[in-house]
């Protein structure tokens, strides 16, 4: 009885981390940690045809991004190391010796033109497609010669021709399948190889896997799971299948629906916690209505037992929403921080001007100003985070006079205006937000004209724009020094504008 939980994320290097894939790996993580047990990363490299350099690199990055530390693995090693399939060869070739031994498997030197074949008379006659067990009934010694001739030669499992197989899945219960819709399958290739299906069975007993989390497309592949250990006498880990991660219109989650990829979503300016949150529940929850759940509230609350049968929807706009709120909820120097690289890339919006790197210091009292307007790291939908605060990056603005002036205001009363704010300006002290808006407020009673009127100038006057965050915060942040020079300038603006006569 395997007592301690080991759970491992076996990726395929095939490319970029989806968010499939990851949930898998943040449900093993969050059990684990839960559990007290250890987190495995296991890189199923055995299909070479299909192997991309980089996805090595960005299964490692993606999650740490997401916070899934791994105990055992590529980078931190541990006791069953190697932890990369293509270095465990021999291990694999054991076990398939052991089984042509024990009888349960046999050499199969059929070529590609025969399965062809074999296929096509089977779609002819409406069978279901599969090997036809031809080299079964050969002689080992004769194949085995083959081989060493260098033959192509594959190993096959023996499938039982008839009866059921059962298992109980923690998610599913109960599940049955026919022997008879499973043909002998090949074990190892003629390259020297595995198949996913006996390199997932020995790497699970030799890491002492305690449970198998994975995405519900492999309950099909665990009865053949279910004889390789069986022939090898192993015992099974407890199978976990998660339901299957579906767009809003139920299809496959592909990339017409937008980011799919952990990679993806970091480059959108998502926030690590946020994904981590709603993928969380996706698949699972915590039994009330929670649904802001930090990640140490997830692994308090996680248990096997309430992860969903059905499929779970990827609801982008409720990925957005809780973003929005973990926005909200960053302190200005952490939000910085994580801005600073959006904001420094070329195409944010900020003026070249803005020199990089960024100042931090400054920027975490800049970003305060714009942050409930955030919607991502990037900036809102129609407006990147360098357009809202690029007036805090230049020496001037170039506010338009027709802009200037507001509704029912004159050029003349809003330079009246402007000379008595430069004066009160001045004289600011403390130059904070509150006590400005306070003398602010006091001076639009004094002139007789509405806070609007005033204010909507003054914005316009400071920021070029229209829309732009709180006014009195955004001149303590300005400084006395460039609120002045761009009041000035911005009399000097409109003192053209002023009709002859
Ligand atoms: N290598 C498989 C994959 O790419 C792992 C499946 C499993 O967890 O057994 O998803």
């Amino acid at each position: 009885m395997v007592n301690d939980v080991r759970v491992r994320f076996a990726p395929s290097p095939t490319g970029a981390l989806h968010v499939g894939n990851v949930r898998t790996a943040l449900y093993d993580w969050v059990f684990a940690r839960k559990m007290g047990g250890q987190f495995v990363l296991r890189i199923e490299d055995t299909d070479q045809a299909r192997f991309v350099a980089e996805a090595r690199d960005y299964i490692a990055h993606g999650l740490r991004w997401l916070g899934l530390d791994w105990d055992e693995g590529p980078d931190v090693g541990g006791p069953h190391a190697p932890y990369v399939q293509s270095e465990r060869r021999e291990l694999y070739q054991a076990a398939t010796d052991r089984l042509i031994e024990a009888g349960a498997a046999y050499l199969c030197d059929c070529s590609p033109e025969r399965l062809e074949e074999v296929r096509k008379k089977q779609e002819a006659m409406k069978l279901a497609p599969g090997y036809d067990g031809r080299c079964r009934r050969r002689d080992h010694g004769e194949l085995l010669k083959a081989k060493q001739a260098g033959a192509d030669v594959v190993t096959r499992m023996k499938v039982p021709p008839v009866g059921e197989v059962s298992f109980t899945d923690v998610v599913r219960g109960e599940v049955t399948f026919s022997w008879s819709t499973i043909s002998d399958f090949v074990i190892m290739k003629s390259d020297g190889l595995p198949t996913y299906h006996l390199a997932v069975v020995v790497d699970d007993h030799e890491m002492k896997i305690s449970h198998v989390l994975r995405g519900e497309e492999w309950i099909a592949s665990t009865p053949r799971h279910i004889l390789i250990h069986e022939k090898l006498g192993y015992q099974m880990p407890s199978m976990v299948h998660l339901p299957l991660l579906l767009a809003p219109d139920r299809s496959k989650l592909s990339k017409r629906h937008g980011a799919t990829t952990v990679q993806e979503f970091e480059e959108s300016g998502v926030l690590s916690e946020a994904l981590f949150n709603f993928l969380a529940l996706m698949g699972w929850s915590p039994g009330d209505d929670r649904e802001l759940m930090a990640r140490a509230e997830v692994v308090q609350a996680f248990s096997l037992e309430r992860i969903q049968k059905s499929p779970a929807i990827f609801d982008k706009q409720k990925l957005e929403w809780m973003n929005g709120v973990y926005m909200r909820q960053l302190n200005p120097a952490d939000l910085a921080t994580r801005v600073a690289p959006f904001l420094e890339a070329e195409d944010s919006g900020l003026p070249a001007s803005a020199t990089r790197p960024l100042d931090l210091a400054r920027l975490a009292r800049v970003v305060p100003l714009v942050q409930d307007r955030l919607k991502t790291l990037r900036g809102a939908d129609q407006v990147r985070i360098g357009e809202m605060i690029d007036f805090l990056y230049v020496d001037r603005v170039d506010p338009a006079p027709a802009e200037i002036v507001q509704k029912g205001m004159t050029v003349e009363s809003t330079a009246a205006a402007f000379e008595r704010s430069i004066s009160l300006l001045k004289a600011a002290d403390p130059f904070e937000h509150a006590s400005l808006d306070a003398q602010f407020r006091a001076l639009t009673e004094e002139l007789g004209i509405k806070t609007g009127q005033l204010f909507g100038s003054l914005r316009v006057a400071l920021t070029a724009k229209k829309v732009a965050p709180p006014l009195f915060e955004t001149m303590e942040v300005l400084g006395r020094d460039a609120c002045l020079r761009r009041l000035q300038f911005a009399l000097a603006v409109l003192m053209p504008a002023r009709k002859p006569g």
